[in-house]
């Protein structure tokens, strides 16, 4: 993928690139004092969602086009960028000739080919910045699809949003962070921008601060958070918003750390990784040969390859050794049914052969 930037004239390439707004545009003098209120922040760019997917009817869907104007106000009197969600053709289309300057497509519509090539094509022709949310399930492919699909509609300045993906059981957060999403998506398109809305994942103004300091630790290139100029009375999410003060407090006391330094220590600490992962190698591959020794035995005394008793001994033992030794339990499940699948493909092999 060849891109192009996706800021515009007077943001600067430093990180955090922040966007803030509220949820939803609720009246012109809820934007215009938000607005405000976040420009003394520093925040150059304002969000404010117009036309609002709700999981259940029922609740405030959004103002719809007649708050376009009042975004037009924050441009024109406070020189400030403004962005919205767009989910399908004629949203695009009035928000073009309403002339916000940058869209996203929300989690709802990115799980939805059909809608996002709707979005692409209408887009077609322009040059508008685009950011892609994640699908609302845990697939990077469904995410890279959508970007695809902008991208082969002629856009090139795009980026992603990681806001987090839904799961059943909500614990501490609304939508789980799976970290390792974003992680992969930034492998495969490694040029490709990449912002968290904390406020999406966590769903609680307590977990903003500690979600953004882990977006910046992941190297995030910015933060899209909800900010609302009176958060406990917002029409739409009111638990996760922030007034524009806190968001300011949270942007002054986030560490950035440096990205780019490679010191002696760090390469010393590296090099002692790759000799680490070279003897896993070693002692898997060796693992894996007293495997295929097993199968021969199995194979001459006509047992089967699986003995489900054996499998469940090693897999409990193992992942209350490996708790003491600080790791978690769901990797060394991961690792040990990993392993045990190559195991037992092998052995498949010496039955066959
Ligand atoms: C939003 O940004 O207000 C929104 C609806 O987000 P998402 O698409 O991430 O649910
Ligand atoms: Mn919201």
């Amino acid at each position: 993928m060849e891109l192009q930037s996706i800021l515009l004239p007077g943001i600067e390439a430093k990180r955090p690139l922040v966007i803030a707004g509220p949820c939803s545009a609720e009246s012109e003098e809820q934007v215009m004092e938000t607005a405000r209120r976040l420009k003394a922040q520093g925040v150059k760019i304002f969000r404010g969602g117009i036309w609002k997917p709700r999981t259940k009817p029922g609740g405030f869907e959004g103002v719809g086009e007649v708050g376009l104007p009042w975004l037009r106000r924050v441009q024109k009197e406070l020189g400030l960028y403004t962005a919205v969600e767009v989910a399908n053709a004629k949203h695009v289309q009035q928000a073009l000739e309403g002339g916000v300057d940058i869209l996203w497509i929300g989690a709802r519509t990115t799980a939805n080919p059909f809608s996002v090539q709707e979005i692409a094509d209408v887009l077609r022709g322009s040059d508008i910045p685009v950011w892609v949310k994640n699908p609302v399930n845990p697939d990077p492919d469904l995410w890279m699809g959508a970007i695809e699909r902008l991208y082969n509609a002629g856009l090139r300045r795009l980026g992603a949003i990681h806001r987090g993906f839904s799961s059943f059981d909500k614990k501490i957060y609304r939508n789980l962070p799976h970290w390792h999403i974003p992680i992969e998506l930034h492998r495969r398109i490694p040029q490709l921008p990449l912002l968290c809305d904390p406020s999406h994942i966590g769903g609680k103004r307590e977990l903003i601060a500690p979600l953004c300091q882990q977006a910046m630790d992941l190297n995030f290139d910015g933060l899209i958070v909800e900010a609302h100029c009176r958060p406990e009375k917002a029409w739409s999410d009111a638990e996760q918003q922030l007034s524009p003060e806190a968001l300011g407090l949270i942007l002054d006391t986030i560490v950035i750390r440096e990205v780019t330094q490679s010191t002696e220590s760090l390469s010393a600490l590296r090099r002692q990784i790759d000799e680490l992962d070279n003897k896993l190698l070693e002692v898997l591959a060796q693992r894996m040969r007293v495997s295929v020794e097993i199968g021969t035995y199995k194979k001459e005394h006509n047992m089967p390859v699986l003995q489900t008793a054996r499998y469940d001994e090693i897999l409990q033992n193992r992942i209350a050794e490996a708790a003491q030794l600080g790791m978690s339990e769901d990797f060394m499940k991961t690792l040990l049914v990993a392993i045990h699948e190559e195991s037992v493909r092998k052995q498949m092999q010496v039955m066959e052969e």
